[in-house]
């Protein structure tokens, strides 16, 4: 059967004309999807027997709350969904000033190994359909009661590991007949997937692209981020100029401090250049301790010395405020959590 919530209203009314139904009752399917139905039936303004033939045609699938944890401190929520083969992922909501931003996973595991994350430690699962990203910011949305006006795509996964479903849920959450979240309010982190790049550059989203850059130097970076190896950090540079000169949207570099490791004086000068050499912006993340692995974050005598020299070198430095510390609101831990407790792991 179809997955039709993975379907753009457009396809849906080709699809529909195929099957002999009127046209216009794709933008009104497309509309209940986007309020999170589980099924036809619920579509109240269909006729009884349309409700019963496309329950025939295609699938609705719903996830699951499995776990649900509310920071203390912030107001922070971390969900876990169970995925309707049995899979799960975790999304967070987290409430700025300006708003309330969802960081959403695209992959069940991961397969990149950076060496300080926990969503990669058990690898790769599966990708995640357009759909099951989309949910993750629907149902976050009806769940918390919090309206949705940015993401961040940041959390389990690879996203331009899994590209076109990726972009078709750009394109589902910022349509106009659903979500309606513009993509300037949409971030995507990538680790460094730079034959990606280019194709995305050409689609002018208007999204801003994250660089999980965590090191300036290709050794430090290889040691930390095996999707470095093969490639370098200078390839990386070259591809994020060329992003920025096609779409003429700034870059930021995300940069985890670990202790000893990336946040040395011969690092920060490095880094100011190379994010003056593309125009990025650099926004420096104190490292979330993740139990099985070895790295401390940055004492605060290292950030302070490592910040003053990238602003003093004239780089666009901010530090990213921890939110969750209470709900281990770090990649891929509520999960590693979950598995354990049930005995997967
Ligand atoms: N795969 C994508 C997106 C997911 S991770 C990427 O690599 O960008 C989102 C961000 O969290 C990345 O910058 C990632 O490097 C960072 N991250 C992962 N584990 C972390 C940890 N323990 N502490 C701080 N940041 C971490």
């Amino acid at each position: 059967m179809k997955n039709i919530k993975s379907m753009l209203p457009e396809e849906i009314a080709a699809d529909f004309q195929e099957l002999g139904l009127p046209k216009y009752r794709a933008k009104q399917v497309f509309r209940w999807l986007g309020r999170g139905v589980g099924s036809f039936e619920e579509m109240s303004d269909l006729p009884k027997e349309l409700r019963r033939r496309l329950g025939e045609e295609y699938a609705i699938y719903k996830p699951k709350v499995i776990g649900k944890q509310v920071s203390k401190l912030d107001g922070t929520i971390k969900y876990l969904w169970e995925l309707y083969d049995g899979n799960a992922v975790e999304t967070v909501v987290m409430s700025y000033k300006h708003g309330n931003t969802v960081c959403v996973s695209s992959q069940v595991g991961c397969r990149q190994g950076c060496a300080f994350c926990a969503s990669t430690i058990g690898g790769l699962v599966r990708c995640l359909e357009p759909c099951e990203i989309l949910d993750e910011v629907m149902f976050s949305q009806l769940d918390s009661g919090k309206p949705i006006s940015n993401i961040v795509l940041m959390g389990i996964g690879e996203p331009l590991d899994n590209y076109d479903n990726v972009i078709r849920f750009l394109r589902l959450v910022n349509h106009p007949d659903g979500m309606n979240i513009g993509m300037r309010h949409i971030s995507l982190s990538t680790c460094g997937i730079i034959e990606r790049f280019d194709d995305l550059a050409a689609l002018d989203l208007q999204l801003t692209l994250s660089v999980s850059l965590h090191a300036p130097d290709d050794e430090t970076r290889s040691k930390l981020m095996p999707a470095n190896r093969g490639r370098g950090v200078d390839a990386l540079m070259n591809a994020c100029r060329r992003y920025y000169d096609v779409t003429g949207r700034r870059i930021s570099f995300e940069y985890a401090m670990i202790n000893g490791v990336n946040d040395t004086e011969f690092h920060a000068h490095l880094l100011a250049k190379r994010a003056k050499s593309v125009s990025a912006h650099v926004n420096l993340i104190p490292l979330n301790h993740v139990e099985e692995r070895r790295f401390c974050p940055s004492t605060q005598g290292h950030m302070k010395a490592f910040i003053k020299i990238l602003e003093d070198e004239g780089v666009n430095v901010t530090v990213r405020r921890k939110l969750g510390g209470d709900v281990d609101a770090s990649c891929g831990q509520l999960r590693r959590k979950m598995q354990k407790a049930e005995g997967k792991i």
